[in-house]
């Protein structure tokens, strides 16, 4: 049979097991998903498929490795490193998960819920508010990005200080292997030390590993009190030592804090037309604190908190404050920062890091890191922003005025990123702390892991994948001689 006959054969057989409903070659309706969130890679798809349940993966994914297909397994898309995206062969088939988006059960009494893998987050914290529950995991891109999608990058977000990453959420996990067997770890046990803790396996394999159809997630009560506070300080060591006081004062009721340096705000206050300023004067650097109790009531926690930060300003850790008068005066603070990555993309082009160095070393790395870059590279800006508590920041670097989107991140982008990653590695850090690594980190990943880490994880989707046909290009290229 010649390719294209091959294709053909494939595509009909796929389109008699997904019906019209769940696959098409439409340019027009797979558009949208061939290009990633950041607008960094396009690709091409031999065709998208949307399987509606856990069978239809499984024959799909069988069907596949018959056909020696490669599958490159999608959810929300909103991922921030390419891993979602297909390359430019158009040899892939583009599988969506979106379709799968039941809600399988809740049960407030156990704290938990099973959810496919198509569930957008959004959804879930609304499924989740009306039993009176949470999901104690956020981020800004919730109204997009899905269950499959969290679980498969490992996601954070801005409650890991208290909560940990989807590691922490994922009772019970069942996913698609390459050969299209089901592995079935949904029932959660407290104990089981039957080897290998193979759900942690898959989680942050970012689809090299298998398809997650479905999860069992934990569930908390929902908070009886929330409060919130935007506040101004003349520098980033200071909110360091600002994190360690209420870390101390407020104890497991801390839940988020966040820094936004003074750029970041004035960007997200010029792109969003309608939003303020919580503070009157400008700050070099501001933090968004988020405390949250089961125990205690709104006015009880506001007033510990207030007690807490009356003495961190008696004691000149920080320059002024507001703490939010009701959730919707919340919800804004939220959403400056939540904002801040679509305000930077539509300045211009920028080279996005998402990294991490140890929670105690990251003020000085940022003061050490930001002049170092613009000193090297004339007329660039580095701005980071984000989960301080976590040792995380986005840093990002914007490129010097005028640069051309798509060409500078080609070009002088790659040594920059290139030279980031060679100082947070300097100090100790990772060169992705929630993003993963996609098809945008793996050369770096090459050159900066350890090469010990690196053959294990080889060996690993070698063992699982041996055709190489899941997301091929992503995370980890793993070859029978690479590992030989
Ligand atoms: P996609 O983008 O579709 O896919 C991401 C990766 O997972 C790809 O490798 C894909 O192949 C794989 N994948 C998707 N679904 C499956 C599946 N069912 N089985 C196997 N593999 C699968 N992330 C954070 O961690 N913390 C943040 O604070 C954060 N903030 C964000 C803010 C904004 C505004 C945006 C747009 C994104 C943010 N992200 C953040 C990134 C993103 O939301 C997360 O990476 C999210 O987990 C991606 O989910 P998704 O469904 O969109 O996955």
């Amino acid at each position: 049979m010649n390719t294209l006959s091959a294709t053909t054969a494939f595509l009909d057989e796929a389109a008699d097991l997904l019906g019209p409903r769940g696959l098409t070659t439409d340019p027009e309706r797979m558009d949208a998903w061939l290009t990633d969130w950041r607008g960094r890679y396009t690709g091409r798809a031999l065709a998208m498929a949307s399987p509606a349940s856990t069978d239809e993966v499984a024959a799909l994914v069988k069907l596949c490795a018959r056909h020696r297909v490669p599958i490159v397994p999608q959810g929300g898309n909103s991922g921030m490193a390419g891993g979602a995206t297909p390359d430019e062969t158009g040899t892939a088939l583009l599988l969506s998960l979106r379709r799968m988006d039941a809600i399988r059960s809740l049960s407030p009494e156990s704290g938990q819920v099973v959810a496919e893998a198509g569930v957008i987050l959004q959804h879930l914290h609304d499924a989740a508010e009306d039993a009176g529950m949470r999901f104690p995991l956020t981020l800004g891109g919730k109204g997009s990005a899905t269950i499959g999608g969290l679980v498969a990058t490992n996601a954070g977000g801005t409650q890991v200080l208290r909560h940990g990453t989807m590691r922490g959420q994922v009772l019970g996990l069942e996913a698609v292997l390459a050969d299209g067997s089901v592995f079935n770890g949904l029932v959660p046990l407290k104990k089981d030390n039957r080897g290998f803790d193979l759900k942690q396996l898959l989680i942050g394999s970012e689809g090299t590993l298998g398809i997650v159809t479905a999860a069992c997630l934990r569930l908390l009560p929902a908070p009886i009190g929330r409060v919130t506070a935007w506040i101004g300080l003349d520098g980033i060591v200071e909110a360091r030592t600002l994190l360690r006081h209420v870390e101390r004062d407020m104890g497991e009721a801390l839940e988020g804090f966040e820094v936004v340096p003074a750029h970041c705000l004035d960007s997200v206050l010029a792109h969003l037309p309608d939003a303020r300023s919580p503070l009157a004067g400008r700050h070099k650097w501001n933090a968004l604190i988020e405390c949250v109790s089961a125990g205690a009531d709104s006015a009880a926690l506001r007033e510990r908190f207030e007690t807490s930060l009356a003495a961190a300003l008696e004691a000149g850790m920080f320059e002024d404050a507001v703490i939010a008068a009701n959730e919707r005066q919340a919800e804004d603070f939220w959403l400056l920062r939540d904002s801040i990555s679509a305000a930077e993309r539509a300045i211009g082009p920028a080279m996005q890091h998402d990294i991490s160095v140890p929670v105690e070393r990251m003020p000085e790395f940022i003061l050490a890191a930001s002049p170092a870059i613009e000193a090297t590279f004339h007329g660039t800006r580095a701005v980071a922003f984000g989960h301080l508590g976590d040792g995380n920041v986005h840093f990002h670097v914007l490129a010097p005025p005028g640069s051309v989107r798509g060409e500078w991140e080609e070009s002088a982008g790659k040594d920059v990123s290139a030279r980031v990653y060679d100082l947070v590695c300097e100090w100790g850090g990772s060169i992705s702390a929630e993003h993963g690594i996609g098809q945008m980190k793996v050369p770096e990943l090459a050159r900066l892991h350890d090469p010990v880490a690196l053959s294990m994880m080889r060996s690993v989707k070698l063992a699982l994948d041996p055709l190489g046909l899941l997301n091929p290009g992503k995370l980890v290229i793993a070859s029978p001689a690479a590992c030989a």
